[in-house]
């Protein structure tokens, strides 16, 4: 197994206590948002996630990454209910997803582009459904406030049909964040968003994360947004979780200068200098 966390990696861990702290790990570390062992998903004879163990502490923002195909989404989909694993387990905000996923549907959300909402509803209706279904109790207040600080004005009269891919990026974020969710999971937040307002999305939710003391797990292909907004990077292959660290640790281990390069190494089979 090379899974890095399983085998104690080379490179140190955030979670690591720090050395000559004699304090036991349960008086001073929280516990995890996210924790999962063993988890493993096929889809017939193919192994998408193939017995990965992390956790995520709260208030930390982590990045899942990996080539086309590495297992990243089928991750995502496990973490948030919507896949039954095959094997291990998955402990959310400390409530095992397996036998009480409802206890926590309701505090997590997900924002993907991948995720259509229905598009003869306006932006404005759209929201007020997700707003119902989450229980929130001053919906319009709710969208107000969303609409000034993603921007979306303008659009929540629109069918969301007929936006752009980058303003239904927006639309999903608004909707991700209907209920101030504890944990936040992001598919590629920023696909197909503008410079300029993808880094207005980085900014806004770097706030909420540190207002809220949230937790954001996203999976992206922008190396460039991991470096920036995520202390903990966790590199997928063929389903498994080849290194983790903080994006520091790992440029440093493999002596680059930046994520994309570290990504690329691992990528094309270049070991560590
Ligand atoms: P991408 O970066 O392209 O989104 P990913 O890392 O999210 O990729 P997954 O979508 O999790 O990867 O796919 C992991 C593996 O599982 C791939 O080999 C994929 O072909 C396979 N797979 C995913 N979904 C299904 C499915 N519904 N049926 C069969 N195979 C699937």
């Amino acid at each position: 197994m090379i899974d890095a966390e399983a085998r104690k990696p080379d490179i140190p861990h955030m979670d690591d206590q720090a050395s000559g702290d004699t304090t036991p790990p349960s008086m001073t570390t929280p516990a995890p948002s996210i924790d999962v062992r063993g988890l493993t998903k096929s889809y017939g004879s193919v192994r998408a996630v193939d017995g990965i163990d992390f956790s995520v502490a709260p208030g930390e923002t982590a990045a899942l990454l990996g080539a086309n195909g590495a297992g990243k989404t089928t991750t995502i989909s496990m973490l948030i209910g919507l896949l039954i694993p095959d094997s291990g387990s998955i402990t959310v905000l400390g409530e095992d997803m397996g036998r009480h996923r409802y206890r926590v549907l309701g505090r997590i959300n997900l924002s993907s582009p991948y995720v259509d909402l229905p598009r003869r509803l306006t932006v404005e209706e759209n929201l007020k459904v997700f707003g119902r279904l989450y229980g929130i109790g001053d919906i319009p207040g709710r969208i107000d406030e969303l609409a000034q600080e993603l921007d979306l004005g303008p659009l929540l009269r629109r069918p969301s049909g007929a936006l752009s891919s980058g303003q239904r990026s927006r639309m999903a974020l608004a909707k991700a964040l209907i209920n101030r969710p504890e944990v936040l999971f992001l598919d590629e937040p920023t696909a197909s968003l503008d410079p300029d307002t993808a880094d207005r999305i980085r900014t806004y939710l770097t706030e909420y994360k540190t207002q809220e003391n949230a937790t954001i797990f996203l999976a992206s292909h922008n190396m460039t947004e991991v470096e920036r907004m995520c202390s903990k990077v966790m590199i997928m292959k063929a389903g498994r979780i080849v290194r983790s660290g903080t994006p520091q640790e790992l440029i440093a281990h493999f002596g680059r200068t930046t994520l994309e390069e570290v990504f690329l190494d691992i990528a094309r089979d270049r070991s560590a200098p």
